[in-house]
């Protein structure tokens, strides 16, 4: 039995990978990459057919937040030429999301620069939430406002929100490397806070911040283990006037290799496509479908996204479907759970599986023996401390980065 082949029957088991399985997949080659897609893709489609759920990002105060998360446009100290603006009103808020909803959109996202709402924030936030639910019959709200108390998170569900997101972003090892102003328990604490209180957790990683093949399966374990409903996968876009503008280190061949390793460590859980995509999967983005279920549709909060109509067409080319209304994004049993217990319960299994980001677990399990794929070079050393060399053929793309100056916060039409 192969490395694929034991992965892909994992999968259809919703049983977690060893670490070393899930190194052996980012370690695969140029050649051996359909074939990497292809057995992720029979995952996916084990427990998201071949539909593609559409969300839509409202970015509700952008700018000018106190933290310094390095990769951030919106940090402390940042020179990068975003837009800035205070709160959008409830119904400024409410026309935005209406947008996305008309182009395809099922979830809107909700997102606030800021290390956390204050008690104001939370009013407001409801009363946004209540706004595009009254115009917008059966969408989904996720929130997304930073670190989050139990009362906060209780208030916001009270007020109709669907889910929080939060994302871990990178491993525990080195998130002190990329933010100093708070940490990654803080993070922790938040997803749980938000699972508490009965929403949907969704947290997710950034890669490309020049971290290693172990740095990348340690937060997805981690995210496994807190078992939240959709994990984000962000690629760094390396804004100008930050810190991480110069970390161009990902081609699309390495995205798809992360992807297919993020759906095979949670293998029935929303794998979203997020920021990023545009800028390094370039012409591969069809291929990332096979991988994830959901996308972010439009622009993001402070750059732009392909064209909306783009999405769609490109879902439709690759012979996707964009997920109806009235159809339940998650597989059944996880969908149970999370109708007995709040959200985010769908851990029947030991270990079990699960922005403030530029778009939006533990181990310890008995290694099992490394099956290593026959083609592909050995899985990476499991003390491989090093950052990933840039691969061949990546380089700055600066000029598929572009800030955003339309939509929520301008006079513009948004993009959906
Ligand atoms: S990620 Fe969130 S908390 Fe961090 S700097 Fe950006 S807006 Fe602030």
């Amino acid at each position: 039995m192969d490395l694929l082949t034991a992965l892909v029957e994992k999968g259809l088991r919703r049983e977690q990978p060893t670490r070393e399985e899930a190194l052996a997949v980012l370690a695969t080659s140029d050649d051996d990459l359909l074939d990497v897609v292809a057995a992720a893709g029979r995952v996916r489609r084990e427990w998201f057919g071949r539909r593609v759920k559409l969300n839509y990002l409202v970015n509700l105060k952008s700018g000018l937040c106190p933290e310094d998360c390095s990769y951030c446009s919106q940090r402390l100290g940042s020179q990068a030429d975003i837009l800035k603006y205070t709160w959008l009103k409830p119904d400024q808020a409410a026309a935005a999301a209406k947008a996305g909803v008309s182009g395809g959109a099922k979830r809107v996202c909700l997102v606030a620069s800021g290390r956390g709402p204050t008690d104001r924030d939370v009013d407001r936030v409801s009363q946004t939430i209540e706004a595009i639910k009254e115009q917008n019959e059966g969408v989904e709200v996720c929130a997304c406002l930073g670190l989050l108390s139990g009362d906060q998170a209780e208030r916001l569900r009270a007020a109709g929100a669907d889910a929080y997101n939060h994302n871990l972003n990178t491993s525990e090892g080195t998130y002190a490397d990329i933010t100093t102003t708070h940490t990654f328990a803080d993070r922790v604490d938040t997803v749980r806070q938000a699972q508490a209180a009965g929403l949907s957790a969704c947290s997710g990683l950034i890669a490309g911040m020049g971290e290693s093949d172990e740095d990348l399966v340690d937060v997805v374990f981690s995210l496994r283990a807190l078992d939240p409903d959709s994990v984000p996968v962000n690629f760094l876009i390396p804004f100008e006037g930050t810190p991480l503008a110069k970390e161009w280190n990902l081609t699309p061949q390495r995205c798809l290799r992360i992807l297919a390793m993020v759906r095979f460590v949670c293998p029935d859980v929303e794998v979203r496509l997020a920021g990023g995509r545009e800028v390094h999967l370039r012409s591969m983005q069809p291929l990332a479908l096979h991988l994830a279920n959901s996308i972010f549709l439009g622009d993001y909060l402070t750059s732009e996204g392909q064209a909306g109509q783009a999405d769609l067409d490109m879902i439709a080319d690759a012979g996707f479907e964009v997920e109806g209304a009235g159809t339940t994004t998650l597989p059944a049993h996880r969908a149970a759970a999370e109708s007995l217990c709040g959200a985010g319960c769908g851990h029947e299994e030991a270990g079990g599986c699960g922005a403030h980001a530029g778009a939006g677990c533990a181990h310890g399990e008995a290694a099992a023996p490394v099956t290593a794929l026959a083609t592909a070079p050995a899985p990476a050393p499991a003390t491989a401390p090093a950052p990933a060399a840039a691969p061949a053929g990546a380089g700055p793309r600066t000029d598929l980065v572009a800030v955003r100056r339309r939509g929520a916060g301008t006079d513009l039409p948004p993009n959906a």
